[in-house]
């Protein structure tokens, strides 16, 4: 099998009292999961999601489609857990994860070797340096992304904009989950990072670049940092696997059609990361971008979007022009109805109920809606508490971070006054 050496570094960071991440290293399997929900439920998930990988991979040959079942498997086993235990309700967790595969128990007749599974769902990254260039190979499931790639951001705007910790896609959340996959060959010097957002919000990727490169040694490359995300606030926590390539094919040169990660994705497999946007203005999806084309069978038309690209593909097959116009009639009129309804229910779900968090300058303040991780409903505030995040003790923190739900302002307002301490030095000086 090809030979990989690999370091990993995971830390709470400087705010959070716990670490929800959880990280994977091998040999065999490479994974990082980034939990979250309250009552340290994204503690759980994120564990589910690595134990499940890890044993799926530790059967005996696995193959490669091995990696996106256990993730699929991971999503039906945290959100059975979630729906089961109160606790529990709401967890999930993202998954990055890379699989050694060999080629001989994939049925290809050839010895040479090996090659690598990368499977994502969610907001942490996989990210790639060759030729002393760093790209980030997954694509973000957030809702900034969707914003990058609807044109209405910019990449650097992202970064610091205010809803940019809003994942969009993540295990436990839906009964059954789209996972991005790639199939990935093994160049000899290439190096893979896999990290959750507590690297990518605190470390921007020329920095990421820069540290990775110059520590040789894949531990002290991932320690390094997990010590820089520290250094520049620690907001998050923070994890990292550093996997290196140590021999394997001479990788193809910079820019070049045969660099099939600079291009996007794999052609060898069929799977093509695409972001959910269902219900959506945003007429690019990422697939379209990088893939330049689109199904134009009536009979695969999905949604609305591709109903339009079918329409005006013109690099469309001939094709009986009459009978796909009515099916995309019909399955577009079906698909509508669909989003409609489905859209109402989940619209009025989304905007249920009160949580208690902290907003973007640190006070205290009720929401309504529900926490993170649904999509573009947005929770509005509906009463600023008048507290603050440095008034508080820790434990208050703690709680105000567990962002629990109520079923009325009331409620949430009266767990705030009888709930919330505040820290030694308020009380001392009555402030
Ligand atoms: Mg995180």
């Amino acid at each position: 099998m090809a030979e990989l050496a690999w370091g990993a570094a995971t830390d709470a960071g400087q705010i959070r009292a716990s670490n929800e991440d959880h990280l994977w290293a091998d040999g065999q399997l490479f994974a990082v999961a980034d939990g979250m929900g309250g009552h340290q439920a994204g503690e759980v998930a994120s564990a589910l999601a690595v134990s499940r990988l890890s044993s799926a991979l530790a059967q005996p040959d696995p193959t490669a489609d091995a990696l996106v079942a256990a993730i699929e498997d991971a999503n039906r086993e945290i959100f059975a857990a979630s729906a089961t235990d109160p606790d529990q309700q709401g967890m999930g967790t993202t998954i990055t994860a890379l699989a050694l595969i060999s080629r001989a128990t994939d049925g290809e007749d050839t010895d040479d070797d090996a090659y690598l599974v990368l499977g994502n769902v969610g907001d942490s990254r996989t990210y790639r340096i060759r030729h002393g260039v760093l790209e980030q190979v997954t694509v973000d499931h957030s809702y900034v992304q969707e914003l990058v790639a609807g044109g209405h951001i910019s990449p650097a705007e992202a970064r610091t904009h205010p809803r940019r910790n809003i994942v969009t896609r993540a295990l436990g959340i839906e009964p059954e989950i789209e996972v991005d996959s790639w199939r990935v060959e093994l160049y000899r010097g290439d190096r893979y990072i896999l990290c959750s957002d507590g690297l990518v919000d605190e470390v921007p990727d020329d920095d990421i670049l820069e540290i990775a490169t110059s520590h040789s040694d894949p531990t002290e490359a991932a320690r390094a940092l997990v010590d820089t995300a520290n250094a520049n606030g620690g907001h998050d926590n923070i994890s990292v696997v550093v996997v290196d390539v140590i021999d394997g094919a001479e990788p193809p040169p910079p820019n070049t059609e045969a660099d099939p990660v600079a291009t996007g994705w794999d052609e060898s497999t069929d799977e093509i990361p695409v972001i959910d946007d269902s219900d959506t203005d945003d007429e690019t999806t990422p697939a379209e971008s990088v893939e330049g084309e689109t199904a134009v069978d009536g009979e695969t038309v999905g949604d609305s979007a591709d109903t339009e690209n079918a329409e005006t593909d013109a690099a469309a097959p001939a094709r009986p022009r009459r009978r796909s116009r009515l099916w995309t009639f019909i399955l577009g009129i079906g698909a509508a109805a669909v989003l409609v309804f489905g859209s109402a229910i989940f619209a009025a779900w989304a905007r249920s109920g009160y949580f208690v968090d902290f907003d973007n300058d640190d006070r205290v303040v009720v929401y309504k809606g529900q926490p993170s991780t649904i999509l573009w409903f947005n929770p509005t505030v509906s009463a600023d508490t008048g507290r603050i995040r440095d008034a508080l003790d820790e434990r208050s923190i703690e709680l105000v971070e567990d962002r629990f739900r109520f079923d009325s302002l009331a409620a949430a307002e009266r767990f705030v006054t009888e709930r919330l301490e505040l820290a030694e030095d308020d009380r001392r000086t009555g402030s």
